[in-house]
């Protein structure tokens, strides 16, 4: 669905919640479900979930089942059901078709530690965790020999040391740099940057809200849409949220669980509102339902306070 601006230009705000079935939600992920939840509805656009469930050795489908009931518990309803990204690899395979046709994808048989080792190297420091290119300069010797070593390679994009710049909603101008990103893995799996790129630009998605760890990737998602002809969509990279001790929220962090919370004898709504009260849309005493939330968000004006702890979560 579409929100009309001054001038007639229209703006996609379909959002989407993307969890992987790897693990229990936590407070930190329920709080981006909402928010991501709120930027859609509060623009009257669609709400989707999609499924990421690409990494088949760590995915369960009891986490599946236990996330989507999580949401539904706080109160946050989607459009149509689910989408598996399992049951979408046609559409990632064509993608990757294309991309090699404009012959920009390359087979890579470096390790993490050969990665490591590069990296740091003469031409170095790259930003962390970008590949050097190394397979992209290999000689024709050098590849048949790596071939015959058996051993699969993954595939890689020439990305030309591409400069992205894009807005965030909560981070402002941002520039990076793209380098030859992974798009399948030497296990054959389609690489989550592939993956959410072809299906955020096939389900339409024009508003996307996620955890701000994420905020690096976007330079390569957003060169891939490009690639892929898709349009770029709107990005907020909301706050995560830490355990006491500063790091990111965990299981050892204790009862920070939707299912941990209720038999500490909350209820969904309490916790709905405890995620609400931590980024400023909500009063300590209240206890807003979803509607109530989404008729007082404004996606332009929304301003969290940076990556911390729960408010009153470990302090009683
Ligand atoms: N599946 C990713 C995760 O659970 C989220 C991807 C995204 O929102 O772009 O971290």
């Amino acid at each position: 669905m579409a929100r009309r601006l001054r001038g007639g230009l229209r703006l996609n705000a379909t959002g989407r919640f993307a969890p992987s079935p790897t693990g229990t939600l936590h407070l930190g992920n329920l709080r981006t479900a909402l928010l991501a939840w709120l930027y859609a509805r509060a623009q009257g656009a669609p709400f989707l979930v999609r499924i990421e469930d690409l990494d088949t050795g760590r995915v369960r489908e009891r986490f599946e089942r236990e996330q989507l009931a999580d949401l539904a518990a706080l109160g946050l309803d989607w459009d149509g059901a689910p989408v598996r990204q399992s049951e979408r690899r046609a559409l990632y395979e064509d993608a990757l078709a294309r991309l090699d046709a404009d012959g920009i994808v390359y087979p890579c048989w470096c390790t993490r530690a050969e990665i490591r080792e590069a990296s740091s190297a003469p031409h170095g420091p790259l930003p962390e965790g970008h590949y050097p290119g190394t397979c992209r300069r290999l000689t024709a010797a050098q590849r048949a020999e790596r071939e015959a070593s058996g051993r699969p390679p993954a595939l890689r994009v020439d990305s030309g040391a591409a400069e992205i710049a894009f807005v965030d909603r909560l981070h402002g101008a941002q520039r990076g740099l793209v380098d030859d990103f992974v798009v399948r893995r030497n296990d054959g799996a389609f690489a989550y940057n592939l993956a959410v790129v072809v299906d955020d630009g096939a389900q339409g998605i024009g508003e996307i809200v996620r955890g701000d760890d994420l905020l690096d990737s976007t330079p390569r998602q957003l060169w891939l849409a490009d690639r892929l002809h898709l349009p770029r969509p709107t990005f907020a990279h909301v706050p995560l949220v830490l355990g006491p001790d500063g790091a990111r929220l965990a299981k050892r962090h204790g009862a920070v669980t939707l299912a941990d919370r209720l038999e500490q004898g909350e209820t969904a709504d309490e916790v709905r509102a405890r995620l609400a009260v931590s980024v400023g849309l909500a009063d300590d005493d209240e206890r807003p339902s979803p509607a109530e939330l989404a008729a007082r968000f404004d996606p332009d004006r929304f301003a969290p306070p940076p990556s911390g702890p729960l408010p009153g979560l470990w302090t009683g």
